[in-house]
């Protein structure tokens, strides 16, 4: 570990991303836990458990920063066997609780049959401040569904047929134990258009 005088460079222990106060994760009392990040570890419930699923959300973000693909994978697989989580896997893990939460969203997600959007196949924890849109409701009212501080689970999907196939319009799908909500945008989230929220 990195340390300076008095201050310590703290890491997630499980993703091994540097901790900037505001991506500290919560326990369920809402207090920080200031061992994990956000993404990791959401309302006292670890988001991960597959160290290669882990990797794959990673590594896009890595090629970003000057890692060739490879290069961040042999780096991810190094790295975080060593951080706290993966070592005490057998003791923090939920056994599969969480994995079948999810399993049982991506099953109630695909049975909603949404027109031009592929099955989902994969949740990832994603965090509301980054992908809390303002949809435009027919009153001309713009509203936010999103807590800028919870961890929700989401993927973002191409469109197989339809109006908005061939065009850089998006599906983004987010969920949690109380909604789904699936709505379409252009890059970088430009003009969103909510297609359903629904209560679960
Ligand atoms: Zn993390």
């Amino acid at each position: 570990m990195n340390t300076k005088e008095g201050s310590e460079r703290r890491i997630c222990q499980c993703c091994g991303m540097p901790l900037e106060d505001e991506i500290i994760g919560r326990n369920q009392d809402g207090t920080p836990n200031e061992d994990y990040c956000k993404w990791c570890y959401a309302d006292g419930v670890f988001t991960y458990s597959d160290m290669d699923e882990l990797i794959d959300v990673c590594i896009p973000h890595m090629v970003g920063e000057g890692f060739s693909e490879e290069q961040a994978r042999v780096y991810m697989k190094e790295m975080l066997p060593k951080l706290d989580y993966w070592k005490r896997y057998e003791d923090l893990s939920d056994n599969g609780q969480f994995d079948e939460f999810k399993k049982q969203l991506i099953d109630e997600i695909n049975a909603l049959s949404i027109a031009g959007m592929p099955k989902v196949e994969k949740l990832n924890s994603l965090v509301g401040k980054y992908v809390n849109l303002a949809y435009r409701l027919p009153n001309g009212a713009n509203v936010k569904f999103l807590d800028d501080e919870a961890t929700y689970l989401g993927t973002q999907l191409e469109p197989e047929f339809g109006e908005h196939t061939g065009t850089d319009r998006c599906f983004g799908v987010l969920a949690n134990r109380d909604f789904i909500l699936i709505a379409t945008y252009g890059a970088q989230g430009a003009d969103p258009q909510l297609v359903l929220y629904k209560k679960r």
